[in-house]
């Protein structure tokens, strides 16, 4: 008939459950039936680098993936974006549709730290310095939503990001130290055309901010390039320092050359073994992290 259109193919909206016992409930459903669980933990915004987690957990055998949508606000200082972190809610659960997500946690603050609640993760190893310079109880906070999520929710297999490095090393000392039966998987970082790393930051950014971004991720790449020939770590710092300055970022907080296995320093001024280059900078209101590989030489 003139007007009517064939009906879109549209994925199945995921199932959205705002309470832990139901959130449990179906996924003990699901695992009776025989389905492995994956989870990816996010607080939204969802962009392609989210829906690759997702990706990620079905291409490992998880048959059932369940995303969580939460701005955990352990995780923020008080000066922090927590009221004005961006919550695109519909267009999530289209992207995780599409990605064929089959359910979405999405708990109020209150279910997750419900009144009289008084225990925080207390971390070590991975989490010290870096990031927990500028934000010292950030990965508290993060541990502790990450515990009583991969606890809660006990999935088979959860995927984490390689944007958020010293995140993901963090997650695996947890697991292992609280002996949490989870395999944690690790995403590469997805990036826009530009070599920017996505973030669901990035919308913060201006036009004029929007091209000064991409130098972080050209500039980390250059330091491993350096390191990886077997050129000294701090002539190479240095020289990253000198460069992201020049192109217009307002402030570097560090750029580190780190063991890639723990995020130990070399002692020796060069690289012997697989290596990991993280850079933290700051625009005018924004602060980017990224961070790249480097294989040393022989
Ligand atoms: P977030 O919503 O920022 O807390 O991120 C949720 C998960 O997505 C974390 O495991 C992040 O490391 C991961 N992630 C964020 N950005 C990217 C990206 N550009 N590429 C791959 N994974 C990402």
């Amino acid at each position: 008939m003139a007007g009517d259109r064939e009906p879109a193919r549209v994925a199945q909206t995921p199932v959205v459950f705002a309470e832990l016992a139901a959130m449990r409930g179906w996924i003990g459903a699901q695992r009776a039936q025989g389905a492995a669980i994956g989870f990816v933990p996010t607080m939204g915004a969802l962009h392609a680098g989210h829906v690759s987690l997702v990706h990620l957990l079905r291409a490992q055998g998880c048959s059932q993936v369940v995303a969580s949508i939460f701005v955990n606000p352990t995780q923020f200082a008080a000066h922090e974006d927590l009221s004005t972190y961006p919550r695109p809610f519909e267009a999530d659960l289209a992207a995780l549709a599409a990605a064929g997500c089959a359910a979405c946690f999405a708990p109020a603050p209150a279910e997750l730290y419900p009144s009289g609640e008084a225990t925080r993760v207390q971390v070590g190893g991975p989490s010290l310095g870096l990031e927990s310079a500028p934000r010292p109880h950030f990965f508290e906070g993060v541990a502790t939503i990450v515990a009583k999520l991969l606890i809660g929710l006990a999935p088979d297999k959860a995927a984490f990001g390689e944007k958020d490095y010293q995140q993901l090393l963090v997650v695996r000392r947890l697991v292992a130290d609280l002996m949490i039966p989870v395999e944690i998987l690790a995403g590469p970082t997805f990036r826009e055309a530009d070599g920017l790393a996505m973030s669901s930051r990035n919308v913060y950014l201006s036009a004029e901010e929007r091209q000064i971004a991409p130098h972080l991720h050209r500039v980390l790449q250059e330091t491993a390039a350096a390191i990886a020939s077997g050129g000294p770590i701090d002539a190479a710092i240095a020289a990253a320092e000198r460069e992201l300055l020049a192109a217009g970022f307002a402030g570097v907080d560090y750029v580190a050359v780190r063991r890639a296995s723990d995020l130990s320093v070399f002692t020796e001024n060069f690289a012997d073994a697989p290596a990991r280059v993280l850079g933290a900078v700051r625009l005018r209101s924004t602060r980017l992290i990224d961070n790249v590989g480097a294989e040393p030489m022989g």
